[in-house]
């Protein structure tokens, strides 16, 4: 169990099968989220059709409502969501720090106030792991401080210090087998602080490791080089999971620096608003053009919308506010990076990532409103990603 398997390498990209209890993965993979036990808007059918292969759960919105006890009473999220395959969840540390009201945080864990309803919770790595054991994903995470950006150094090093304590005691909670741990590397974009993390987290020698703290607030020319500086001190033969990142352009550069694994709630939530993700960028579905467009969003996409509609109806759909329209935004928009790393493990299996990458990127950005931002075709952080370059 937990097998990851490299079947090919082209520069520091790889494509690998994952194996879990609930079916085996291929990667590189984007993970829809499932905030609430729902990708918001799309059915468990919806998932299977469009080829997702793990989806992601919440802990802290799950521990609140219904609570662990109610998804373990279905046998875990695939028969509490009714999606069969593997899904992964996260500590809750993120969401706690991010979105709760904060009363303490020590040592021991946190202490926060439940948003639904005032009541103080407490969350620590022992009941996080404990809730997780509930929700019976085939991947859980390590519970983590995530420092908030920008933090002051002295900060960093001691939360990205406590999360490695609080890594041991993770692993000292957990009774299942049929879990995969990961670890976190933290560190926020401190290539001394990043060295720190991995040399503190890697002997640890978990079945898979993430890199946090990342697409918290800084810019891409800072967090790219963070992500090349970790990618590269974490062992090869285990998945690597960048936390929380998922715009296309991200997913192609990440995948040029060896990450694996992918999560976002950026395709739904820009579907719900109205976007859709193609090749030349976001297209902006509220605006006047697509109104007057018969063409699919997407020739090329096979998703049920880019098969059955024109943009034409889409956008009105838009426009008349009915409920369908961020349905079939969010199921294209899924689709789409999905198809996105299909696309590059293609690329990689050829031995042709770089140039598919850069030829997708001249394209992509292209038509992005901030082209005029940087000289020459490419973002200078992304052409460096893609050359597998800090
Ligand atoms: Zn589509």
């Amino acid at each position: 169990m937990f097998e990851f398997e490299i079947q090919s390498r082209d520069g520091l990209a790889r494509t690998a099968t994952f194996a879990t209890p609930h079916g085996t993965v291929q990667t590189p993979m984007f993970m829809p989220v499932g905030t609430q036990g729902s990708v918001k808007g799309i059915s468990a059918q919806e998932l299977t059709e469009i080829k997702s292969q793990m989806i992601l759960g919440n802990t802290y919105h799950l521990m609140l409502r219904p609570g662990a006890e109610m998804v373990a009473a279905h046998g875990g999220l695939p028969g509490f969501t009714g999606y069969p395959g593997p899904f992964l969840t996260d500590s809750g540390g993120f969401q706690v720090m991010s979105l709760g009201h904060m009363r303490k945080i020590s040592e021991h864990g946190v202490v926060f106030k439940s948003h639904l309803d005032g009541s103080l919770v407490e969350l620590t790595p022992e009941r996080s792991v404990e809730v997780q054991q509930g929700l019976g994903a085939d991947v859980i995470m390590a519970f983590d401080e995530c420092p908030p950006f920008p933090a002051e150094v002295p900060y960093i090093r001691s939360s990205l210090e406590r999360t490695v304590r609080w890594l041991e005691r993770c692993l000292k909670a957990k009774t299942r087998d049929d879990q995969a741990l990961f670890a976190i590397v933290q560190g926020g974009i401190h290539p001394d602080l990043r060295q720190q993390s991995l040399d503190a987290t890697v002997p640890f020698q978990t079945p898979g490791f993430a890199i946090g703290g990342l697409a918290v607030g800084e810019s891409k020319d800072e967090m790219f080089p963070a992500v090349a500086y970790t990618a590269r001190g974490l062992p090869e033969n285990k998945p690597r999971y960048l936390m929380g990142v998922g715009h296309p352009e991200d997913l192609v550069a990440g995948i040029a620096l060896g990450v694996d694994m992918f999560d976002c709630v950026y395709p739904t939530r820009t579907g719900r608003f109205g976007y859709a993700l193609t090749d030349d960028g976001r297209l902006n579905m509220n605006s006047a053009a697509p109104r007057q467009q018969l063409t699919p969003i997407d020739p090329d996409c096979d998703c049920y919308a880019c098969t059955h509609h024109t943009r034409a109806y889409l956008a009105h759909l838009v426009k008349a506010e009915e409920m369908l329209a961020p349905r079939l935004l969010s199921l294209h928009n899924l689709r789409y990076l999905h198809r996105l790393v299909e696309r590059a493990r293609a690329a990689i299996q050829a031995g042709e990532y770089q140039a598919w990458a850069s030829q997708w990127g001249e394209r992509y950005f292209r038509t992005q409103a901030t082209a005029q931002a940087w000289a020459g075709p490419l973002p200078g952080w992304f052409a460096r990603a893609v050359r597998g370059e800090d």
